[in-house]
């Protein structure tokens, strides 16, 4: 291949491209229309021995791409959580590609190391928590749960007289996780890599409110007093929203000597808005918070932050030293405190997120999300055939689907909800989840994005309006309904 260093060519045309999808989004599908089938033919090229110039390579990419790629950063997707990405975290991404350092150490990026440095400060200061508390930014919550769970598990076994950095898990003291029951999946997987093993993990009983029950939790933990627990707590269900009464469990589970983790994954940032920061009173007090960036702070996947009060504990647990690194004295080395070894600069774009939205900025962008949400469930509560199950609290709802003229059964109307959810993602006009809640099928609405606006739960409300009566249509005409019709 000959060394071109002219990038020119490949980088206005990548301008291009990236400028004319963004510009789509507003009137672009917003589900993919290319079919598996048919994005395999596209993009299983064959394996060449030539290479081709970079231009041809971007172009044809974008080409066969088109088509299946979800409008998921733009304002009408409201499936998962899934946030979009503001124009200053998505030019600061480019950049963080283009530089290409290594941000491991100090010493291969210094520039690097401050942001992240300066990025953590700020992001202690919006989320509420400990000024000393010590962070990562890791690729997500996930691997934010696993940075914060081997801290506390180098902890709780240090507290028993067991180095497990060293010796490892066997032989050693079982932890315990007591949680809510509506625990994100991604705390079972982290405590899985952690070789804690999911058995250890014991949902309990919650009360009316969603929330872990504090009776329960403490005959939970008379019943492993002295042992090391971890207690999991919840800042923002991915159904509802809801929170775990912090002000109230935190103070128990120390009582009882446990640590304290909490799932923040989007809740976390409530907190930065006047209207919405009670839901977090006490959060403070824990011992690890786990979030993201790539959901509500809308900064481009993949970003999400681990803070821990006790730095030595989470220092202990991810450093190590080689003969061959060169470890700064004054400055913060990443490798410390995260998982990686080698990385991107995935603090450069959080710094310009916050940067470009400021205090104020962050708070209106969670602000117009919850509102969107409740006008979007409440919305569409009001159509013939729709139930609102949870109306949001925060930026998350569940709608149920109820056939308005046959009497079907609650079997029949998980259906009659799924239909739904396909059909109003196939209309391309807005896409949303589904997921199973209290034993019934509903319909998720999360809105997590910056773009969502006053116009987009308009045409939304319209889009679902429109696919509910040709539903309704269809099944009467039918008469019945079954999984064949999805
Ligand atoms: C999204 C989410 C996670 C997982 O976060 P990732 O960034 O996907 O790793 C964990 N908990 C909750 C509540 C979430 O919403």
């Amino acid at each position: 291949m000959n060394k071109n260093n002219d990038y020119s060519i490949v980088l206005k045309d990548v301008l291009n491209h990236a400028t004319n999808f963004l510009n789509k989004l507003d009137h672009d599908n917003v589900c993919a229309t290319k079919s598996l089938e048919k994005l395999r033919e596209d993009l299983k090229k064959p394996l060449k021995s030539k290479g081709e110039l970079a231009e041809s390579v971007i172009n044809e990419l974008v080409k066969d791409v088109d088509g299946g790629l979800l409008g998921s950063t733009g304002g009408r997707f409201f499936a998962w959580v899934i946030g979009g990405a503001v124009p200053a975290a998505l030019a600061a991404d480019w950049l963080t590609s283009t530089w290409d350092q290594n941000a491991a150490l100090y010493a291969c990026s210094p520039a690097e190391a401050i942001i992240e440095e300066v990025v953590g400060e700020w992001l202690k200061k919006l989320l509420g928590l400990p000024e000393q508390a010590s962070f990562a930014i890791t690729t997500g919550c996930q691997m934010s749960h696993f940075t914060c769970l081997a801290a506390a598990r180098n902890h709780l076994l240090k507290k028993h007289s067991w180095d497990v950095e060293v010796k490892g898990l066997i032989g050693a003291p079982r932890i315990h996780i007591l949680t809510n029951s509506q625990l994100h999946a991604s705390v079972e997987r982290a405590v899985r890599f952690l070789g804690l093993g999911s058995e250890c993990i014991k949902p309990l009983e919650l009360n009316e409110a969603g929330q872990l029950k504090s009776e329960s939790l403490r005959a939970a933990l008379e019943e492993v007093k002295g042992e090391p627990v971890i207690v999991q707590l919840c800042a923002g269900d991915i159904n509802t929203g809801m929170y775990d009464n912090f002000e109230e469990i935190i103070p128990l589970a120390h009582s009882y000597n446990a640590w304290v983790h909490v799932d923040g994954a989007f809740g976390l940032w409530a907190n930065v808005s006047d209207k919405y920061k009670h839901l977090l009173k006490g959060v403070e007090y824990a011992d690890s918070w786990a979030t993201d960036g790539h959901k509500w702070l809308n900064v481009p996947y993949d970003c999400g932050y681990a803070f821990i009060k006790n730095n030595k504990a989470h220092k202990a647990s991810m450093s190590l030293r080689a003969s061959y690194l060169t470890h700064a004295d004054e400055a913060r080395d990443q490798f410390d405190w995260n998982p990686e070894w080698s990385r991107r600069g995935r603090g450069v774009s959080t710094y310009a997120a916050i940067r470009q939205l400021g205090t104020e900025g962050i708070a209106s962008l969670v602000e117009r999300c919850c509102k969107y949400a409740h006008d979007l469930v409440i919305g569409i509560g009001r159509l013939r055939g729709a139930v609102v199950i949870w109306e949001p609290q925060i930026n998350q709802g569940l709608i149920r689907f109820v056939h308005p003229e046959l009497n079907f059964t609650e079997d029949e109307n998980d259906v009659f909800t799924d239909m739904m959810i396909e059909r109003i993602n196939a209309s391309g006009k807005l896409f949303i989840g589904g997921t199973t809640w209290n034993g019934k099928r509903c319909m998720r609405i999360s809105v997590c994005s910056w773009q969502t606006d006053e116009e987009d739960i308009n045409i939304s409300l319209k889009a679902v309006e429109e696919v509910l009566n040709n539903v309704i249509l269809e099944t009467k005409l039918s008469k019945s309904i079954d999984s064949s019709m999805l």
